[in-house]
């Protein structure tokens, strides 16, 4: 099962493929988390992008279209994968579908006030992109992974500047996949106003 995950920033597209990938076994593929865990390990690809997540701009396609077609030659992708985060252009859709076919690509559905309210009590596990959020989702202990204990951070893309231009990027880039994927008969558009579990069933629902 090669699934698509779209959606706005802060939609709940990390949370729900956390899920989904345990649920079926197949990898989640988080482009973002990637990124994020180069600029973590000061490698030469994070240091070329960290600016350009911190201002909440796209990274280059060829560079992350590469990065997908090589993670997706790994032996853990053959049985099916999450792609979250990617495609975010039409040219890096274009490019998928020359080397996977998308059996479906779900749509997560958020109006922009929720989605700041999401983006602005995110917290996440830098070591696992595990989510929180301060309200919706609170870790067991303030502050504190719930595996490992860890301190949660607040990701430099989630302060109010970036949140706004990550926003018009989606608009502006990104929104136009849903179309794309419409025109192919693959989009499903799932509620994301409901709690979590809500919207797992709903996901469960499409996929079964
Ligand atoms: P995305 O991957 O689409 O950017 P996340 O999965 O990181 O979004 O979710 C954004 C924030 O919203 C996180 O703090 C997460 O804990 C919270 N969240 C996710 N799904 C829900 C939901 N259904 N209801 C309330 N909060 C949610
Ligand atoms: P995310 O974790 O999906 O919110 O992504 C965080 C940031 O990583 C984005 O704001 C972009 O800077 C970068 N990024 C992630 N996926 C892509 C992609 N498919 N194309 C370009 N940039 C990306």
């Amino acid at each position: 099962m090669n699934l698509v995950f779209l959606g706005p920033p802060g939609a709940g597209k990390g949370t729900m493929a956390t899920r989904v990938a345990e649920h079926f076994t197949i990898p989640h593929i988080s482009t973002g988390d990637i990124f994020r865990a180069n600029i973590k390990g000061q490698t030469e690809l994070g240091k070329k992008v960290k600016a350009i997540l911190d201002a909440g701009d796209l990274v280059p396609d060829e560079l992350t279209i590469e990065l997908v077609r090589d993670r997706l030659t790994r032996k853990d992708a053959a049985r099916g994968f999450i792609l979250d985060g990617f495609p975010r252009t039409i040219p890096q859709a274009d490019a998928l579908a020359e080397f996977a076919a998308v059996d479906r690509a779900l749509n997560f559905v958020l109006p922009d006030e929720e989605v700041i309210k999401r983006l602005s009590g995110r917290r996440v596990h830098p070591g696992s992109g595990r989510t929180y959020h301060v309200l919706f989702n609170p870790p067991e202990s303030e502050g504190k992974d719930d595996l490992t204990g860890e301190d949660l951070v607040i990701r430099p893309d989630d302060q109010e500047d970036a949140i706004r231009n990550r926003l018009q990027v989606y608009k502006q880039q990104t929104e136009p996949l849903i179309a794309y994927y419409d025109d192919r008969s693959l989009l499903v558009d799932i509620d994301s106003a409901p709690a979590p579990d809500a919207v797992f069933r709903q996901v469960l629902k499409v996929l079964s």
